[in-house]
């Protein structure tokens, strides 16, 4: 023992000092329910007391975004929904702003592709429930009427809190943006605590930040036809977004047709030839919508809409099986199987 530890003080500050610089637990993992989903959490090097009083912050403003931004339950986003439609102008709540000036932006990027404002549309298919749809599918006629009205998010002006749309039928349903904005939030919650290694994942859609200790954060990317089956594998690097839209996701079937929640807002119908989009961006909000626009352009204008919103890494899969992918994405993907049908090709 060393002579300046004979005294017994010295001695118990010492043994406090290793205790205290103990090293802390390796991965710390949760998973909590939100935004109708279950959502998992880990961190890298946390201790449990400061993950356990992080984990109730997250808790709090997923729960708040969630209620604050919900497309058919009363909040901010329906009293707003309303104001919309009487074309005046009026105060906006301040926390719906922020993703809607972004979600304005990116649908924008996707030639209306990604349109929030088809809220109308998203209802009439039934999509606006907890619970699935059974069909049959509304009826031509009203699906018609509703294109005829052209809501789209460069209706809406904004100025400061000012908010105003010069389209009645613009109604705003954030489904395909909300998680992807929440998860950016989180995630810089996250970092103002001072986490620098974690992942928030929802059922694949997930942001890391750091590593999982000596190596990355590993995920896995589903097999769009076959139930927990999983098509490959990814590393995620630090500060990478990872989103996937798909249309098992929700769905009916009826008279042996399939009818998804991601609507086509060119013709008013789920859209059709894509089975997933998966790709990965920094930022999460960005990658979220992206996901839904590739889907809606489908396997033949993926690409245009992969390049306007400044997207490199995609994985598309077609309704006949075919996987569409770009050169970044095949240099980060590992497939479970090699792929009968890989078609490479570059954004430019
Ligand atoms: P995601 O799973 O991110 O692709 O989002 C799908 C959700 O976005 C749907 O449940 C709808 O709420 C909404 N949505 C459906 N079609 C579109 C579209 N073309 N543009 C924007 N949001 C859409
Ligand atoms: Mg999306």
């Amino acid at each position: 023992m060393p002579v300046f530890l004979k005294s017994p003080l010295l001695l118990a500050l010492f043994v406090g000092l290793l205790l205290g610089c103990q090293p802390a637990a390796k991965e710390y993992r949760t998973t909590l329910f939100s935004f109708g989903t279950l959502i998992d959490i880990s961190f890298w090097g946390v201790e449990k007391d400061k993950a356990d009083s992080v984990i109730k912050e997250v808790e709090k403003d997923l729960q708040y975004m969630h209620y604050a931004w919900h497309a058919w339950q009363p909040g901010p986003m329906g009293r707003m929904n309303m104001l919309l439609q009487t074309t005046a102008p009026f105060s906006a709540n301040p926390s719906v702003l922020g993703p809607i000036i972004k979600a304005r932006e990116l649908a924008i990027a996707s030639d209306h592709l990604f349109n929030p404002a088809i809220s109308e549309l998203i209802g009439l298919w039934g999509f606006h429930s907890d619970d699935l749809p059974k069909g049959p599918p509304p009826a031509a006629e009203k699906i018609k009427a509703l294109l005829a009205q052209k809501p789209r998010m460069d209706d809406i002006s904004i100025e400061n809190v000012r908010m105003k749309s010069r389209n009645p039928h613009v109604k705003l349903d954030l489904g395909g943006v909300a998680k992807g904005y929440g998860i950016e939030q989180i995630m810089t919650l996250l970092k103002n605590h001072g986490i620098s290694n974690a992942i928030v994942n929802t059922g694949g859609d997930l942001k890391a930040i750091g590593q999982h200790g000596k190596r990355p954060w590993r995920v896995g990317i589903r097999d769009p036809r076959k139930k927990q089956a999983v098509l490959a594998t990814l590393d995620v690097k630090d500060g990478e977004s990872v989103f996937t839209s798909g249309d098992y996701e929700r769905f009916y079937e009826y008279e042996g047709r399939r009818y998804h929640h991601i609507i086509d807002p060119r013709t008013g119908y789920p859209a059709q030839g894509t089975r997933s989009v998966t790709l990965i961006h920094p930022d999460a909000g960005t990658a979220d919508a992206a996901a839904t626009a590739l889907f809606v352009a489908g396997p033949k204008d993926w690409r245009r809409i992969a390049r306007r919103m400044g997207i490199r890494a995609v994985m598309l899969v077609d309704d006949t099986g075919a996987i569409h992918i770009t050169p970044e994405m095949q240099a980060r993907v590992n497939f479970i199987t090699p792929p009968g049908n890989l078609r490479v090709s570059k954004i430019n």
